[in-house]
Formats: structure tokens, C-alpha cells, sequence
């Protein structure tokens, strides 16, 4: 059932927009703005009715707060307010609220409105979903990991965490193409992208397809020494999948992973460490493919094998 968060200040009008809601959805009601906003970021609400003013924090700043940050910018926001004025209700709906009801109000109304608001929401919720998943594989895709990968930087910054990204490639793929062809290639990417998510299950870890052929995983909380361990044993459940390859390239399918880890120091960029990954994974090929080489920001590089 979809979960409705109430906000008003007067909770006689909370109640009663509750009373209306009830039969056909969750409802919660907070009365200050403070706490509406540490509600909606539990990412638990498919809408919120909120009304204008209230004292802490009243309405339009909550709304702007909202909006400002990821994911609560998703979630619909219907504004109630006893202001019959059209500047309310500009100022309202340019700061992105979806919908603007006065009171008093029939239940009538308040019914259909968020009735239609939440059906928009799914659909865009699962619209979303489709445009951060890669077809072929299921994981996510580049565009998704763009958003991701900096997201996750900054939280392991904060939290003054190891944080590693690894790139993989796998090894010798166009002759893989060339002997078996377009589909059979085709599988063997979804099975790379199998085996190395069935490693890569915790919350915080996130792995996306990045290329043709290459992903681009990122772990928080190993240190270098473990991360290079762990990354390890991905290469070797790929390379015990046992998919045959042409002879001539080698008896099956591998990859080369390059990684790093670090802990994020501010003024340090991502990208810089990405690139770092690539540098490793290009060591890896050189030194023959089928192995994982790695870094820990500064001078050392482990090398598998
Ligand atoms: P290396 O070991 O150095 O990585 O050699 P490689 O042949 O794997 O590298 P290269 O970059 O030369 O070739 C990558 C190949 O991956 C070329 C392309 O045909 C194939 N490829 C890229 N995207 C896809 C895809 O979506 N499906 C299939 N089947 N093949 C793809
Ligand atoms: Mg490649
Ligand atoms: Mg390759």
C-alpha cells in the first residue's frame, strides 16, 4: 500500500486529511516542518500533502528543502493551504509542488488528486528505473553510474572510509566476437555481469555496465589490501565459469580488473583516481590479462600473480 506523509501544523486538519486517505493508503502526519523533512528523507512516502504555513518551517522552504535534495525531489508534494491568493499558489507550484488545493476542500477532491499524483509517480518511478538499467545485463548503466559514483565519493568522505573503484575488461573480446559471433558475445557479457554481482551484494556496494565490454565497480569500507583480495576472487569466479574461448586467444573467457582505493582527503577529485583504476587495468593487460592489479592512491601497486 502507498504511504501518505500529512504535514500540517494544525492537527485536527492533519487528522481529517488522514480520515479522508485511509481507506486506500498509509497515513502519516508529522506537524512541523522538521520533522516532515526528516520523515520524507526515510524514502518510505509515494506523496505529501503539505500545508502552507506553519510556524518552524513553513511550507515554501520545507518545499525548496525537498526539492533541492536527492530523493526527496521525486517524491509529489500537494500544497493545502487556507490562502485563496494566486501568488501562493505560483510561488508554489514554480518551487515544483504538483498540485495546489484550497481550503476548505471536498474529500472528494482530495481523493482524486492524489489518486492521479501517485499513478504519475509510479510511472515515473518505474520509467527511471528503465532509463538506470542496462538491457543486456540488468545492472546499472553508465548514466546511472554517473550519478552513483559521486554520490558514494562523498559519503565515504564523510565518513572518512576506504573507497575503491575497480574497472574490468574483458580479456581478448573482439576475437571472442569474431570466432562466435555478435549474440554469443552478447551472453558472455551478461554472464561476467552475473558472476560479478552475485560478489557485490552489500547496500553500499555498486557495480554498472561502463563500456561494451567494461564495468566499473565501486566498494566502500575495504582497505587496499582487502579490496585487492576481494577483487580477486571475482576475476577467479569468471575465469571458473569455464567458457570456452578461441584456443588461439586462450582455453576460455577471463578479465583483467585495475583498481584503487583510497580514502577521499578533500580537495581529492574522483576522477583522477579513475583514472588511476585504468592505468591499473592497462598494467593488467600488459602484463598478460586474466589478473588484477592495484593501487592505493600513492606509490604501491600489488600485482596479482
Ligand atoms: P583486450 O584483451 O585488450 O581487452 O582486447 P579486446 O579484444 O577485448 O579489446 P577491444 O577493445 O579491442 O575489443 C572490445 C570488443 O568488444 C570490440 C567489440 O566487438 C566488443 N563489444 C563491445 N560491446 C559489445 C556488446 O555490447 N556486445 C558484444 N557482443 N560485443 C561487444
Ligand atoms: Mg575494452
Ligand atoms: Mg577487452
Amino acid at each position: 500500500m502507498d504511504h501518505i506523509l500529512v504535514i500540517d501544523d494544525s492537527r485536527t486538519q492533519a487528522e481529517y486529511l488522514k480520515s479522508i486517505l485511509k481507506s486506500d493508503y498509509e497515513v502519516s502526519t508529522c506537524q512541523t516542518g522538521r520533522e516532515g523533512l526528516s520523515m520524507a528523507q526515510s524514502g518510505r512516502f509515494s506523496l505529501i500533502l503539505l500545508d502552507i504555513i506553519m510556524p518552524d518551517m513553513d511550507g515554501f522552504t520545507l518545499l525548496r528543502t525537498l526539492q533541492e535534495n536527492f530523493p526527496t525531489r521525486y517524491i509529489p508534494v500537494i500544497l493545502i493551504s487556507g490562502l485563496s491568493d494566486v501568488q501562493h499558489e505560483e510561488k508554489g507550484l514554480t518551487l515544483g509542488a504538483v498540485d495546489y488545493i484550497t481550503k476548505p476542500f471536498s474529500p472528494i477532491t482530495i481523493r482524486a488528486r492524489v489518486n492521479t499524483h501517485i499513478k504519475l509517480f509510479h510511472f515515473q518511478m518505474e520509467f527511471m528505473k528503465q532509463a538506470m538499467v542496462d538491457q543486456l545485463t540488468g545492472i546499472a548503466n553508465r548514466r546511472r553510474y554517473e550519478e552513483d559514483s559521486i554520490m558514494k565519493w562523498r559519503e565515504a568522505g564523510r565518513l572518512n572510509l576506504p573507497f575503491t573503484v575497480a574497472i574490468f575488461d574483458i580479456d581478448k573480446f573482439k576475437v571472442y566476437n569474431d570466432t562466435f559471433g555478435h549474440p554469443a558475445g552478447d551472453k558472455v557479457i551478461a554472464a561476467v555481469a552475473k558472476t560479478a554481482s552475485s560478489y557485490l551484494q552489500r547496500a553500499t556496494d555498486f557495480l554498472a555496465r561502463y563500456g561494451g565490454e567494461e564495468f566499473v565497480a565501486i566498494v566502500i569500507g575495504l582497505d587496499a589490501k582487502s579490496a585487492f583480495e576481494f577483487f580477486q576472487l571475482i576475476r577467479q569466479a569468471v575465469e571458473r565459469l569455464q567458457i570456452p574461448h578461441n584456443p588461439a586467444a586462450s582455453p576460455c573467457v577471463t578479465i583483467s580488473i585495475g583498481g584503487v582505493t583510497v580514502v577521499p582527503q578533500a580537495g581529492d577529485s574522483y576522477d583522477s583516481y579513475l583514472k588511476i583504476a585504468d592505468t591499473m587495468l592497462y598494467n593488467a593487460k600488459d602484463l598478460g590479462r586474466n589478473r588484477v592489479v592495484w593501487s592505493d592512491g600513492k606509490k604501491e601497486q600489488w600485482l596479482e600473480k
